[in-house]
């Protein structure tokens, strides 16, 4: 069974359709790009599968679990331990601003209360180190750099062990030039087999780290195949359109 299966899954924003009954799946250590046009509900796929949105049908499984079943959902308990499985990293990075870069990573698990405080700020400079930013502990949001803040973003994406990390378009908001950093953590994080789904316009990260492109429009996919192929020998006149423009 695949980690993540998605099935049939509709969302309407009132009467308009966003997501026409998307199916596809993700296995263990798989890292899968999504691409599309801007509004082809890129965003909303990604913000129900850790339950942002509420879809209307369809069925989303996480680990063997059912988040939604045939559009209804379990109580809250078994959703927390579901969305709790995984880790989501923003355009904006979302970042609390009032707070140092340690207290945004010990927040979430501070709050969750199984773990010693010593073991949480241990993990907490782990990241940081793994993220390049343990000279930024005590910095705050503020004073650090687009790039600098998406990796804390990352770092505080991990620090509750996720299995899975969605990232919705993480290099979009940032300087050209400090894309690099960014993408260069997320693929070290594959290369750890990190299962991970990452909404993104950086056609050379979809080409060279992920296992799989799927191609959206209009809250339909398109297309999937794995990177070689899809590049080269895209399908779809849609994806071909899509591809010229934007590659
Ligand atoms: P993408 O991420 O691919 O750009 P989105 O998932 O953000 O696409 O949006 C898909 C469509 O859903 C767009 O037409 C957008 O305007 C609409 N939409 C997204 N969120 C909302 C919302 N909260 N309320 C109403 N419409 C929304
Ligand atoms: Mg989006």
């Amino acid at each position: 069974m695949a980690l993540i299966e998605v099935e049939n899954l509709k969302k309407s924003f009132g009467k308009q359709e966003i997501l026409k009954s998307i199916t596809f799946s993700v296995d263990r250590k798989e890292v899968v790009a999504i691409i599309g046009p801007s509004g082809s509900g890129k965003s909303t796929l990604l913000r129900s599968l850790i339950y942002l949105e509420e879809i209307d049908d369809g069925s989303i499984c996480i680990d063997g679990a059912y988040l939604a079943k045939n559009g209804h959902y379990p109580k809250q308990d078994d959703i927390r331990n579901i969305t709790g499985k995984m880790g989501m990293v923003f355009q904006h990075f979302n970042l609390f601003p009032h707070l140092t870069v340690k207290e945004n990573l010990v927040l979430a698990p501070k709050l969750r209360k199984t773990e010693s405080m010593v073991d949480i700020e241990k993990r907490c400079m782990d990241l940081l180190g793994k993220v390049g930013l343990s000279d930024k502990a005590n910095a705050y949001p503020s004073n650090l750099s687009g790039g600098q803040k998406q990796r804390v973003a990352i770092a505080r994406a991990l620090m509750l062990n996720p299995q899975i990390l969605l990232f919705d378009e993480p290099t979009s908001a940032l300087d050209p030039e400090l894309t690099g950093e960014v993408l260069k953590v997320m693929k070290d994080l594959a290369e750890e087999h990190m299962t991970m789904i990452v909404v993104t316009h950086e056609m050379g990260f979809a080409r060279e780290v992920a296992n799989r492109v799927i191609f959206m429009d209009g809250g339909e996919i398109i297309e999937e195949n794995e990177p070689t192929q899809f590049f080269l020998h895209p399908q779809h006149e849609r994806t071909k359109a899509f591809l010229n423009k934007n590659w």
